[in-house]
């Protein structure tokens, strides 16, 4: 039987939780309702509201405009569920966010956080513009990571120097991913569960080396932010999808640099990108560790690999 002291008990925590559960405020044009499925994921509010409306701001500045509704319309409203499970995990629909929090950070360093920046992406890569088939499945997951931990990094989610550890893990996860070198990205996609760090984290590192590999032939005026931007405005989710191709041709014409033999290698065909002709993550971690200490003497930094990281505090002119 239950006691009367039970039983209102019951009745307090339960308005207490009701009253946490839910959420609502405006973000880059959007206006936000968020469900916590429990009291323990609503502590999470006041930081997934800073999280979220940081990524919504930066992510609608980066494209030119707001993420699109299943019609292609503008979005207007977006809902959030926020739920509590053994593994953190994310999901996205035309304006719908689904966010697991896990008990720790995944691969022993993705949090909750990064999984908010990376849903909140595919509104606009996936589900405002979307990808022809599972060969484009580099493209979809890898860049919405390479713009989650970019983002995590402007906002000061991570430092400089977590920027470029995580990096460097991103770099080791696919240099050590089942198929490395014998499967193609175009082939992996196919089965992405199987091939996780090869699509997931070999499309992030891809998406860093074009970045950063653009904005040193361009002289920094051009980077992967050109090249998202130009797919949202030519391509949607139904009648007009990218494919690989399509992503080199808005390269060449973002940037004018033709990466048709570089696309043809590393992600029609299996040959690993080669990482360090453009990501020299070590010694930009050596510079920051000596400026740290106050040590003058040592190598200018890669100011593009820390534009292309989101951890340089002064854009160049
Ligand atoms: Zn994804």
């Amino acid at each position: 039987m239950i006691s009367r002291l039970a039983v209102l008990t019951a009745i307090v925590i339960s308005r207490a939780t009701s009253a946490q559960t839910t959420d609502q405020f405006d973000a880059a044009g959007l206006a936000v309702s968020v469900r916590f499925s429990n009291a323990t994921v609503a502590r999470r509010a006041p930081e997934l509201k800073k999280v979220l409306s940081g990524g919504l701001e930066r992510y609608t500045e980066l494209f030119g405009g707001p993420p699109r509704d299943s019609t292609g319309a503008p979005l207007k409203s977006l809902a959030v569920t926020v739920a509590s499970g053994p593994i953190g995990a994310g999901d996205a629909d035309p304006g719908v966010l689904r966010i697991t929090i896990g008990p720790g950070p995944m691969f022993g360093f993705y949090d909750w956080r990064m999984t908010v920046l990376h849903e909140a992406f595919h509104l606009w890569n996936a589900e405002s513009f979307r990808y022809q088939g599972p060969a484009e499945q580099w493209f979809n997951e890898g860049v919405s990571e390479f713009y989650a931990m970019q983002t995590a990094a402007k906002l000061g989610l991570i430092s400089d120097m977590e920027a470029i550890r995580i990096a460097g893990i991103a770099v080791g996860y696919y240099t050590s991913a089942l198929g490395y070198g014998k499967l193609s990205f175009r082939s992996a996609g196919a089965t992405k569960g199987q091939h996780y760090f090869l699509v997931y984290y070999g499309g992030w590192v891809a998406a860093l080396v074009l970045d950063r590999d653009l904005r040193g032939r361009t002289h920094n005026h051009r980077s992967m932010d050109d090249v998202v931007r130009r797919l949202y405005a030519d391509f949607n989710r139904d009648t007009k999808q990218y494919t690989n191709d399509n992503v080199g041709v808005a390269i060449l014409q973002t940037a004018n640099e033709d990466y048709s033999v570089w696309f043809r290698n590393h992600i029609e065909g299996p040959t690993p990108i080669p990482v360090s002709n453009v990501l020299n993550l070590g010694d930009l971690a050596r510079f920051m560790q000596a400026r740290r200490a106050g040590i003058s003497d040592v190598p200018a930094p890669d100011s593009l690999l820390q534009a292309s990281l989101g951890i340089l505090k002064q854009a160049k002119p």
